[in-house]
């Protein structure tokens, strides 16, 4: 029985000792992604928005919620992109899902993919980076790389945010995997609005379900059906990331509520950081493009892989 109104229940929470019916649940999680957005002045009602929307449950959900709240904003505007990053085992059904969530919303959605901007997929990358002496995890090279498209095509296309599906899961393992590596710079650069620096080249990037548990993510994207593709992406197993994940689950299991105080934690680690000035940045000496280092993570990676030809 839902605790609010006697209902029936679709979810316990355990962190508040509440069981909630199906609208109760809705309009608390609604309700917790308007304050993030609201308390973190991540949005403006003149902002060009564009969700980066993978075709998984997380990016269905923001693009779903921002595109409610823009109708509240008449001199917003709210669209998709989708990279297409060449991940034979998974794109088609996250493209296909992707579409048609946009259709259903009537949401302009844009394309872009590795092959067609970069001349290679992240297959033939992974492919080819075993080759090489040190060779990074998938999703490095993934990551780098979409968010430089991402950026440029966001650019392009006169976007004032980027929204991106992180939820409190993905923000907190991510927290302390930096934390266990001894990278407060990385920390330091966390938080629900990043990519904040004065350069017209950066699109910041908001993170509007920071605050949402995951579990609760997927729950919220079936009640209000939307389409979501829920095969993993083969190069996702990370095994530290792995670990990490099940150390907080273990954590939230037998003390509910830890996971809200380690994004607390990570959000007073990250403000003391800042101010000491962690996580300065400068200027990629081969691209002028805002790093930490002396040249940018894609002009690296792009050294690496021999990606010259193509950029
Ligand atoms: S799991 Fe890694 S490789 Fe797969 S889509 Fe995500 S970032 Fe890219
Ligand atoms: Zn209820
Ligand atoms: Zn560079």
């Amino acid at each position: 029985m839902c605790s609010r109104c006697n209902k029936k229940a679709v979810i316990e929470l355990k962190y508040s000792g509440e069981f909630l019916c199906k609208s109760c649940f809705l309009e608390l999680f609604e309700k917790r992604v308007r304050r993030t957005i609201r308390v973190n002045k991540l949005l403006k009602n003149t902002d060009k928005t564009a969700v980066a929307l993978s075709g998984g449950k997380d990016s269905a959900v923001v693009l779903y919620i921002l595109n409610e709240l823009s109708k509240k904003a008449p001199r917003s505007e709210l669209i998709a992109i989708t990279i297409d990053q060449g991940i034979e085992r998974l794109q088609k059904s996250g493209l296909n899902a992707a579409k048609s969530l946009c259709k259903k919303l009537g949401v302009e959605h844009y394309i872009y993919s590795f092959w067609e901007e970069f001349g290679t997929t992240l297959d033939e990358i992974v492919e080819g980076s075993k080759k090489l002496e040190n060779p990074a995890p998938a999703c490095s090279y993934c990551g780098v790389l979409r968010r430089k498209l991402l950026n440029e095509k966001a650019r392009e296309l006169g976007v004032t945010k980027i929204a991106t599906g992180h939820n409190l899961d993905d923000e907190i393992q991510t927290a302390m995997m930096n934390f266990i590596r001894g990278d407060l710079d990385r920390i330091a650069r966390m938080g629900p609005l990043v990519g904040v620096i004065k350069d017209k080249n950066f699109i910041p990037r908001i993170k509007p379900l920071r605050e949402c548990p995951e579990n609760e993510v997927e729950l919220y994207a079936r009640l209000r059906e939307l389409k979501f593709q829920s095969v993993r992406c083969p190069y996702s197993e990370d095994a530290f990331r792995r670990t990490v994940r099940e150390v907080v689950n273990t954590i939230e299991e037998r003390h509910p509520g830890s996971k809200f105080q380690i994004l607390k934690s990570t959000d007073r680690l990250i403000k003391t950081l800042r101010k000491k000035r962690f996580g300065k940045i400068g200027k990629c000496k081969i691209c002028g493009n805002p790093t930490s280092g002396e040249i940018c993570k894609f002009c690296e990676i792009k050294g690496e892989l021999g990606l010259d030809d193509y950029l």
